[in-house]
């Protein structure tokens, strides 16, 4: 592609501007970035409070998160935040340490089967399922991988593998078909905990691209990373050192694609480009937070586009900040397993206590309202429901001071995902003039979404 070809990008989160990153290493550096909102970052939002920063949004990652790696070397920056410290509680707010055979007695023998189970999962991955954690989707459902293998060197990788067709369906029945199902006792708490939906609903592909088996070890581990001010800062740095920062503020009414050309109407004016990169939602089928519509909405869409992209389902994940009173503060972070299951849904899963050394800081609460085969638990109940249980964890709030329902892990179920939605979805790459990256095309975390703008540059620019 021609050097000078202008490349619009819509979307001022991890997707877009490391697309502009990329982009731009490669010596593309006719690239604008728009930006809906008046921030970068997008679902990496870290406010401030009392001179600190805590986190809405995104809160770490991992040591094979290379491509915010990358970033980070691009702007000289590192992950330099608090170190992570959780325990558990039970649903009365009981603390308990669920993993640990002492405190367990009567349990010993399921933990015992579910650390063989964990050592089976690690081995069929690496052999039966070889390539299944390669970042995006691109073949699975035809027995193939195809992509960046999740390995320091990150060696671009092909193969035929049947078996990976098995990823298609939902995580709890790939565990029953494999005879491991007591993993999901430890694969639960970075997924469902994180907003991700439950294992009944979700296909394997995406629990174990994300939580691939190293992955989950460092999350098993608590080997994570975070960053002093907020995994926003990871993306105001990038914005501040691109050639081109993201336009914010950026409000898209139209966008036509004729002749070649993309035509974008924004602010009220009408911009010619060549091609565009989409990371901003493709479809929401009720923005009920008020603040997402989809690119089905505002662009020329396609019959093709319409019909795949109104598969999509995403997650509403509801998350609270609080205060409390000195005496009410948690001492560490708390996983509440009790309430990760769909018939507790609305409730409180995890709660966040960032800054150790204090404690006037912000406290985050984190709580799923859908599951595919419920009603979905309204916004400001669950949020009701969540302070309830703060009081039953004895950490009750005294203040609420943000809080927001986003948008999140938009994703595909077991049934498109097995007839090739993806494949389809792929092979429309560049059709329209258009590149669909971000969440969607790979998943719902920063380090995947850069990582699947970096493979798209490369494969297409
Ligand atoms: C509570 C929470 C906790 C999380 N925890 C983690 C974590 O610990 N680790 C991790 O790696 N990830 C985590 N994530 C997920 C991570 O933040 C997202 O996966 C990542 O930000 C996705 O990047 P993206 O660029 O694809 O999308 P987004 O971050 O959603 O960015 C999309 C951008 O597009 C903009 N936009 C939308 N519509 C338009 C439009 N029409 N025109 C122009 N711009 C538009 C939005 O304003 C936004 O800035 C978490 C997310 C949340 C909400």
């Amino acid at each position: 592609m021609d050097k000078k070809t202008r490349i619009c990008i819509i979307g001022g989160g991890p997707a877009g501007l490391s697309a502009g990153m990329y982009l731009e290493q490669k010596g593309y550096e006719n690239y604008t970035i728009l930006e809906r909102s008046d921030r970068v970052g997008g679902k990496c939002w870290s406010p401030h409070y009392n001179g600190r920063r805590y986190e809405m949004g995104a809160i770490m990652g991992v040591p094979s998160y290379y491509a915010v790696k990358d970033v980070e070397d691009f702007c000289g920056i590192t992950h330099d935040g608090p170190k992570l410290n959780r325990n558990y509680k039970n649903r009365d707010g009981k603390v308990i340490e669920p993993f640990e055979p002492k405190k367990n007695i009567l349990k010993i023998p399921r933990l015992l089967k579910m650390k063989k189970q964990i050592k089976q999962l690690g081995e069929i991955l690496e052999t039966k399922y070889k390539g299944y954690d390669v970042n995006g989707h691109r073949g699975v459902s035809e027995g193939r991988y195809d992509g960046y293998a999740v390995t320091p060197g990150r060696e671009k990788v092909e193969g035929v593998n049947e078996n990976l067709k098995d990823l298609a369906m939902p995580f709890k029945d790939f565990c029953a078909k494999n005879g491991v199902e007591l993993t999901q006792d430890v694969w639960i708490g970075p997924y469902t905990s994180f907003g991700y939906g439950y294992f009944d609903e979700i296909p394997a592909a995406y629990v174990l691209k994300y939580l691939d088996f190293q992955t989950c070890m460092n999350f098993v581990k608590v080997n994570l990373w975070t960053w002093k001010d907020g995994t926003q800062y990871i993306w105001e740095q990038l914005d501040a050192h691109l050639k081109n920062p993201a336009r914010l503020n950026s409000e898209i009414s139209h966008i036509e694609r004729v002749n070649g050309k993309v035509y974008v109407t924004v602010n009220g004016n009408t911009e010619e480009y060549d091609k565009l990169i989409v990371t901003a939602p493709l479809y929401c089928a009720d923005g009920n937070n008020g603040a997402t519509n989809g690119f089905v909405d505002y662009a020329d869409a396609r019959d093709d586009e319409k019909e795949y992209f109104s598969k999509i389902d995403y997650e509403r994940y509801t998350v609270q900040a609080v205060l409390t009173k000195p005496e009410d503060h948690p001492e560490i972070s708390y996983y509440v397993f009790d309430n990760m299951v769909k018939e507790r849904l609305g409730h409180l899963m995890v709660y966040y206590r960032r800054w150790k050394d204090q404690i006037d800081q912000v406290i985050t609460t984190y709580a799923l309202r859908t599951h595919k085969d419920m009603k979905e638990v309204p916004y400001e109940e669950c949020n009701k429901m969540v302070l309830e249980d703060l009081k039953t964890m004895k950490n009750p709030a005294s203040e609420v001071i943000n809080k927001w329902s986003v948008y999140y892990f938009p994703h595909i179920y077991s049934e498109d995902y097995r007839n090739g939605w993806y494949e389809k979805v792929e092979a429309m790459q560049g059709k329209y003039d258009t590149y669909y990256a971000g969440e969607i095309m790979s998943f719902g975390d920063m380090d995947e979404t850069a990582e699947y703008s970096r493979e798209l540059v490369d494969r297409f620019f």
